[in-house]
């Protein structure tokens, strides 16, 4: 399980969902406004309460480590788990067999990065069934056409392993931009991404708010997505002022940014959205 940001609260949302927090690994935070960092100190000292936490990585902007550090040694908390912080720069910040993780620039106040996390892609399933019929030795010609090499049978048989394989599972990429004001370094971010979440701060009535505070309004979410060409929009990161009454209502920052990008939902508590893959086929 991977957090991204840490508002005050979160804990206690994590405990009324179906996630264990002891699953928790890492934790990226995109800057050190309080309504990003808040719930850190109180998440941390409960994974240390649940007991089977192995170690916990934080990744974050300078300021950082000296924060958690300086709450730890003033609060008397000790965490019995190792925790480590890095303090990232833009461009590639961690990498596994699985995910690949980079972090870019946004345009904020203070210092704040948005997060773009690629699945790497897999090969498709290596048909055997196929690969008997047509009378292949198994053994270590499987092995070759399983990546999708062009092998040489002893009788002369040409075989492209591409022809046994079903279609690459194409990894998933998703984009994570908050704070921000419209900037190059979030459309960047979320070039092809098939999930940008996205700050929507203010309605567009209120742009000059966004321009002075540095957020996003629900257009210039929508515009990121459409220049980034993303495949799904999620919003976040609302104004509490868009109350039922007022001129501008909470749906109107949806129906604002569907205009623009109608693939657009807003996020909400507990919100769960699965990630569709994308196939195509390795012959292709
Ligand atoms: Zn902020
Ligand atoms: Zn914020």
């Amino acid at each position: 399980m991977w957090l991204f940001d840490c508002g005050e609260g979160t804990q206690h949302q994590v405990l009324r969902s179906d996630l264990k927090i002891s699953q928790l690994t890492r934790i990226f935070i995109t800057h050190m406004h309080g309504d990003h960092i808040f719930g850190l100190m109180g998440l941390l000292a409960s994974c240390g309460l649940a007991g089977n936490v192995q170690r916990i990585d934080i990744y974050g902007p300078p300021g950082l480590n000296e924060y958690l550090q300086a709450a730890s040694r003033y609060s008397h908390t000790h965490f019995s788990y190792p925790i480590k912080v890095h303090t990232v720069t833009p461009g590639l910040i961690y990498e596994d067999k699985e995910f690949s993780v980079h972090c870019g620039a946004l345009h904020h106040r203070i210092t704040a990065f948005g997060y773009r996390v690629v699945e790497k892609n897999r090969p498709g399933r290596f048909d055997v069934e196929k690969a008997q019929r047509l009378q292949i030795p198994p053994g270590r010609l499987y092995g070759q056409l399983k990546r999708g090499e062009v092998v040489t049978l002893e009788d002369g048989r040409v075989i492209n392993g591409a022809d046994l394989c079903g279609d690459t599972e194409v990894g998933r990429k998703l984009a994570y931009c908050t704070d921000t004001v419209y900037c190059d370094g979030a459309v960047e971010l979320a070039q092809d991404a098939d999930v940008l979440i996205h700050e929507a701060t203010f309605a567009h009535q209120d742009a000059d708010m966004a321009f002075q505070r540095l957020h996003s309004t629900s257009t210039m979410a929508a515009q990121t997505a459409l220049a980034a060409e993303a495949h799904r929009l999620i919003l976040t990161h609302f104004s509490p002022r868009y109350t039922p009454g007022n001129p501008v209502e909470f749906r109107d920052l949806l129906k604002e940014a569907r205009a623009i990008f109608p693939k657009t939902e807003m996020a909400h508590d507990f919100m769960s959205y699965e990630v569709p893959r994308r196939r195509y086929s390795v012959a292709s």
